[in-house]
């Protein structure tokens, strides 16, 4: 099942590449594997997924450790600063900076491994209530500040777009995103580069790929439905 899914994703994926004109080397996908088992991760990677994403910090360490070492696993969900000591080490990149405190953090304990930290903003673009991120009118100046951090990167912007029935209305989200990492792109801050947009889910990867999407992250549409019921962590 898992396989056929990624075959029907992929090819979406390569479509909507073509359509906008883009390489295709230019689109990651990140099979977002939160509550789902180890087993069926392992399925995805059998069928060449290398990019796993999870939104909380225990399960990502535990699927880790049980997992092959080359895989990159991405930090999408909301981060507390206690927890960051748990997977500064683990996670390849971490999508879900939202403060400059969590940050401060992120060096911190990068430095004591002798590593530096890559991450990016997490920007709350259609402004929800329920959403985390920073508001697009802050990034640049929080961008300013975490730049001078010493263990940590800023490799471009993060958002979470709103459900909606229609795809098509996530777009101007998207092209929002997208208009921002270029403005920011346009003031040269040391340590800060734009290249990275990851934006796009189950149910709008493919127009977020058409606005610039470097990294897309899906879930439903690789693993299946997630069962809220017995997990409710998101
Ligand atoms: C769960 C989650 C996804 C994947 O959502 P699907 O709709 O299942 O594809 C993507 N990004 C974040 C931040 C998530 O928490």
């Amino acid at each position: 099942m898992i396989r056929d899914n990624l075959e029907d994703v992929r090819s979406r994926i390569a479509d909507a590449v073509k359509r906008s004109g883009r390489a295709e080397e230019d689109v990651c996908l990140i099979a977002v594997s939160k509550t789902k088992p180890v087993e069926m991760l392992m399925e995805a990677y059998e069928a060449g997924v290398r990019d796993f994403g999870e939104n909380k910090v225990q399960e990502l360490v535990a699927k880790y450790e049980e997992m092959p070492k080359d895989i990159r696993w991405h930090m999408i969900g909301h981060l507390q600063t206690n927890k960051v000591k748990y997977i500064v080490d683990k996670a390849y990149l971490i999508h879900s900076v939202d403060s400059v405190k969590l940050a401060r953090e992120i060096s911190k304990e990068a430095q004591k491994h002798g590593k530096c930290c890559d991450i990016l903003l997490e920007v709350n673009v259609a402004d929800e209530d329920s959403k985390f991120g920073l508001s697009c009118d802050e990034v640049l100046s929080v961008a300013e500040e975490i730049a001078t951090l010493p263990a940590i990167r800023i490799k471009g912007l993060m958002t979470v777009a709103p459900y909606v029935d229609d795809p098509e209305k996530n777009r101007p989200v998207f092209g929002k995103l997208k208009q921002l990492s270029v403005d920011i792109t346009s003031k040269n801050i040391d340590n800060v580069s734009m290249d990275i947009l990851s934006m796009g889910m189950s149910g709008d990867y493919e127009i977020a790929i058409e606005e610039g999407a470097k990294y897309v992250r899906v879930g439903t549409s690789v693993f299946g439905e997630r069962n809220y019921s017995i997990n409710k962590e998101n």
